[in-house]
C-alpha cells in the first residue's frame, strides 16, 4: 500500500501544510511518495526538501514551466500519468484552495472516491478507511467510510502536527512532464496571506479582531501585534466594514488557523468564526460583554473596554524586566 501525497509549495519552498499532510499519510503507509511538480528551475531546491522529510520514501518530480501556474488540469494530468505509473492506496493534499480544486476534480474525471478537509484519518487494519470532518462550521462531525481505492483525501493541516526531518534522505525519481492541457496561462502573485505583514497561517500568534475594533483603535492593535510579532485577522463583520481585507477573514468563509496564540477583540464568538480559530492552543478574549460566547471557549477572559485594555496590554509588555521585577 502507497500512499501519494502532493508537495505544495510556494516555487521556493514545500509548505508547512504538506508536512502535516505527511504525517496523516503516515497513518495509512509506510510508504510514503511525495509528489513534486515545479519548473526546471524550483524543482531541485525542492526535491532536496521533500527527500529529507521524515516519513518520505520517495520524491517524484517533474518539471516543467505549467506547473508553476497551478493550474487545475495540468497538475491532475500529472498526478494521472503518476497513477499508472504506480498502484497507490491514498491521494493526499491538505484542503488548502489548490487541494479543494485538485482532488475533487481528479475524482469526477476518474470516478473516484473524495473526502474533504479531514480532521481524522484512521485505517481498520481491514482495508477500510475512516475520515472524520466537520460540518456545519464545526458543529457536527461527520465520519466517512471508503473502501474503493485509490482513496482522494484533503486534509486539514491545522489539525495534523508537521512531519519532521529524516537523516537519510528519499531517493529522488525524475520523471516526463506530461504536455500542458489547459489553455489558460496564469500568474499568480501570492499577497492573499499577508494583510498586515505576518502571513496568518503561519504566525504563531494571532490577533483577531472584530467590531468591537474600529478604525481609530486599529494602530492600536497594529501596535500589539508589532510587539508580540503576531498577525492580525478579523471577523466578516470587519472585513464587511471596510476596516480590513477580506484575506485577513477568520472563519468558516476565511481562514482556519491554528496559532499557540489566538487573541479575540471585540469579537462576540459567533460559531462561524469559532470555526476558523478553535483549534488554536490557547485563546484570550477581551470583550466588554460578559455573556459574550466567545468567553465559553476561551483559555483566559479580559472583561473591559477594548480601548482602555489595549493600552495596559501595550504598557505592560514594553516594560523591562527590571520595571516589571
Ligand atoms: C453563512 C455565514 C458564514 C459566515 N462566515 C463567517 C466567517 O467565516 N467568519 C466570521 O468571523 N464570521 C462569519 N459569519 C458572520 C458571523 O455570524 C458573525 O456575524 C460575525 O462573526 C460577528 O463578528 P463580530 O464578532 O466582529 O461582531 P459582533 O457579533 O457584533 O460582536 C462584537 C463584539 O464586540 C464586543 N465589543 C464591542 N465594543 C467593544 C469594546 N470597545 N471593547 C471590547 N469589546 C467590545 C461586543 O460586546 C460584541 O461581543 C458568517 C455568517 C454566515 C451567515
Amino acid at each position: 500500500m502507497t500512499v501519494l501525497v502532493f508537495a505544495e509549495h510556494d516555487g521556493t519552498k514545500i509548505k508547512s501544510k504538506t508536512m502535516a499532510t505527511i504525517t496523516a499519510a503516515a497513518s495509512f503507509s509506510d510508504e510514503i511518495h511525495v509528489l513534486v511538480l515545479a519548473s526546471e528551475r524550483q524543482s531541485p531546491a525542492l526535491t532536496e526538501q521533500a527527500a529529507v522529510i521524515a516519513g518520505v520514501s520517495q520524491v517524484i518530480c517533474a518539471s516543467a514551466d505549467h506547473f508553476s501556474c497551478g493550474l487545475t488540469e495540468d497538475l491532475a494530468a500529472q498526478i494521472i500519468e503518476q497513477m499508472k505509473r504506480h498502484t497507490y492506496s491514498h491521494i493526499l493534499m491538505s484542503s488548502s484552495y489548490l487541494g479543494k480544486r485538485v482532488l475533487p476534480y481528479l475524482a469526477g474525471k476518474l470516478n473516484l472516491d473524495c473526502v474533504s478537509d479531514c480532521i481524522v484519518t484512521e485505517n481498520d487494519g481491514l482495508g477500510s478507511d475512516f475520515f472524520v470532518r466537520p460540518v456545519y462550521a464545526s458543529s457536527l462531525l461527520v465520519v466517512e467510510k471508503i473502501t474503493a481505492s485509490p482513496k482522494l483525501i484533503s486534509i486539514r493541516a491545522s489539525t495534523f502536527a508537521r512531519a519532521g526531518k529524516q537523516a537519510i534522505p528519499a531517493p529522488i525519481t525524475i520523471i516526463p512532464a506530461a504536455p500542458k492541457v489547459s489553455a489558460v496561462t496564469r500568474t499568480a502573485i501570492n499577497k492573499a496571506e499577508e494583510v498586515f505583514g505576518i502571513a496568518i497561517t503561519r504566525a504563531k500568534i494571532v490577533i483577531g479582531i472584530g467590531r468591537g475594533i474600529t478604525k481609530e483603535e486599529l494602530p492600536l492593535v497594529e501596535k500589539l501585534a508589532s510587539i508580540l510579532n503576531a498577525a492580525i485577522g478579523a471577523t466578516r463583520a470587519v472585513v464587511e466594514e471596510g476596516l480590513v481585507s477580506s484575506s485577513a477573514m477568520l472563519g468558516q468563509t476565511g481562514k482556519t488557523i491554528a496559532p499557540d496564540l489566538y487573541i479575540a477583540i471585540g469579537i462576540s464568538g459567533a460559531i462561524q468564526h469559532l470555526a476558523g480559530v478553535k483549534d488554536s492552543k490557547v485563546i484570550v478574549a477581551i470583550n466588554d460583554d460578559l455573556q459574550a460566547p466567545i468567553f465559553q471557549v476561551a483559555n483566559y477572559g479580559i472583561v473591559g473596554n477594548a480601548k482602555v485594555i489595549i493600552p495596559q496590554l501595550i504598557s505592560a509588555l514594553e516594560k523591562t524586566p527590571e520595571e516589571v521585577a
